[in-house]
């Protein structure tokens, strides 16, 4: 069984004690591939560090995540194209998508025009390299729909990460090209996915953990890594009533034609 983890964040600084374990147990369990989104400016330099050193299993991506965009975000967004369009022999890092990006307005708004400038010029990123994307969506969904059905000309794709919306908002992004990342979430007894989980199209359907966050039943509460990801496989498999090894075939199909890997 080959499994994809398409956004685990494990250059974070809570795995700076036991990173190269953390691979390994992945490996181990079966989470052969793990896809890493940027966050912000600080995180460039650790993650294509562990790209680095695990060049076999792990793909990067760039991007600005909304959480992060603040005044100087044309200056941070600036240095991150010209890292994502350095695309000359002696770069040694081929970004596999835009991300993470999107809308955030949980917390608060204060950022709220800079965070829809921000997503809008990733998304040009996306489009003028065709490269799909790693979508973070909060407290946001109608200004997000907005924004992607502004945009969408056929090249927008990509996973909307995280999803734990309704049936309704799934169909929207369903239709608007868009693939369901599902992770722990979808393990939690609240989750309300489940309930619509078979009637969604296995072929838009990615797994993720969101390491560090997230942490699917039976590990939640703990700090989530890329090796808990049977869990949430197992899960959706057992809703799907179909064998885990069918769902994490199909899965990993989708991610590579996806990400073209
Ligand atoms: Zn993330």
């Amino acid at each position: 069984m080959i499994l994809i983890d398409t956004h685990t964040h494990i250059y974070d600084h809570q795995f700076s004690l036991d990173r190269n374990e953390t691979v390994q147990r992945a490996l181990e369990a079966g989470v052969k591939m793990m896809l890493l989104p940027n966050v912000d400016a600080s995180t460039i330099a650790p993650m294509l560090e562990l790209h680095e050193k695990f060049r076999d299993c792990t793909r990067v991506m760039m991007g600005l995540q909304p959480e992060e965009v603040k005044e100087d975000y044309k200056a941070v967004l600036s240095q991150m194209e010209k890292e994502l369009g350095d695309v000359s022999p002696v770069s040694r890092v081929h970004y596999v998508g835009v991300g993470e990006v999107g809308l955030d307005f949980y917390w608060d708004s204060t950022f709220e025009k800079q965070q829809l400038d921000a997503f809008e010029i990733q998304l040009d990123w996306a489009k003028q390299l065709g490269l799909p994307l790693s979508i973070h969506c909060r407290n946001a969904f109608e200004k997000m729909v907005k924004i992607i059905e502004k945009k969408q000309d056929g090249g927008l794709r990509g996973v909307m990460h995280c999803f734990t919306g309704t049936e309704e908002e799934a169909k929207v992004y369903l239709s608007l090209g868009f693939h369901l990342g599902l992770g722990g979430v979808t393990t939690y007894k609240n989750c309300s996915v489940k309930d619509f989980l078979p009637m969604l199209p296995l072929d838009r359907i990615v797994l993720e953990t969101d390491a560090p966050y997230l942490a699917p039943v039976p590990c939640r509460g703990k700090r989530n890594e890329p090796a808990f990801l049977v869990h949430t496989a197992q899960r959706i498999a057992d809703i799907l009533q179909i064998p885990v090894e069918e769902l994490a075939d199909a899965t990993t199909k989708n991610v590579q034609l996806l990400f073209g890997l």
